[in-house]
């Protein structure tokens, strides 16, 4: 070979080399955080399109798990990271028992929980730069970790009663040494109510940080802690 086509062999070579670079760092670098949200069911089921509960059992009076979000700094996220990926039960059979208790879905009709992961799957977790067993199993773990219906009631906030925002962020706060993010809906008689929790975990999903960005949306100043045990619900 000529000595002016091997150079040029050499240069292609590492064009190719730097494109396929870059192109990892876009796939790994595409997210800076994640928002660990997690619901209280009270509130989801205390609203006008109400709840159905779960095929495996009326969940406790506890927080559980939406999801983990990969996120950006700028406010945006990534989703759908993988079309070809779909949940597989088989890869977190010893965590059923964990997820049917701490990630129940409560949407209509009453189902055992495999649509709400595998929606949480797709949608985020093939963003996460986890496997499916990591995924899940980081997001029950970081829910113990938060323990968060236990730092709201250290503080003297226990479901059934209104509070103000600030007592229920100071609580967190103080608990855990995060502020979180709190996300609020409506009851049918138009009261805000406490319906999700923000926390931010850093991009290898180890610690709670804090949040980089915050999402949008307001709660007024009073909020209701609504109790499970007053909620109705669909029977479907
Ligand atoms: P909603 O509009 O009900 O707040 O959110 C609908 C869905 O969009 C959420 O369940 C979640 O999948 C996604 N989403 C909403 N806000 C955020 C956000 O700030 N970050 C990420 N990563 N996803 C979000
Ligand atoms: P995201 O809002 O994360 O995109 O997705 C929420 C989706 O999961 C919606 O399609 C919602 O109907 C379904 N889902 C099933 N069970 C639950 C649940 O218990 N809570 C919430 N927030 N969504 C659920």
């Amino acid at each position: 070979m000529k000595r002016s086509s091997a150079l040029l062999l050499m240069i292609r070579i590492l064009v190719v080399l730097q494109c396929l670079t870059v192109f990892s760092i876009a796939q790994d670098g595409d997210f800076d955080f994640f928002y660990f949200v997690q619901q209280w069911p009270a509130s989801y089921c205390d609203t006008k399109q109400s709840c159905c509960y779960p095929t495996t059992g009326k969940p406790a009076e506890d927080f559980s798990v939406h999801g983990l979000w990969p996120n950006r700094n700028d406010g945006s996220w990534p989703s759908n990271c993988d079309n070809d990926a779909s949940f597989d039960e088989s890869e977190v059979s010893d965590l059923i028992e964990r997820m049917q208790k701490d990630w129940p879905s409560l949407s209509c009709p009453s189902s055992d929980g495999v649509s709400f992961w595998t929606h949480e799957w797709e949608k985020h977790g093939t963003c996460s730069l986890l496997n499916e067993h990591q995924y899940f199993q980081t997001a029950l773990d970081l829910k113990q970790k938060s323990n968060l219906l236990r730092l709201l009631n250290d503080a003297g906030i226990t479901p059934g009663d209104f509070y103000s925002l600030q007592s229920i962020k100071d609580a967190i706060k103080e608990g855990l040494g995060y502020t979180p993010f709190i996300q609020c809906n409506v009851d049918e008689s138009r009261n805000h109510q406490l319906y999700q929790v923000y926390l931010c975990v850093d991009s290898s999903a180890s610690d709670f940080i804090e949040c980089p960005v915050f999402p949008h949306g307001k709660c007024g100043n009073n909020v209701e802690f609504p109790s499970f045990s007053s909620v109705s619900h669909d029977e479907i």
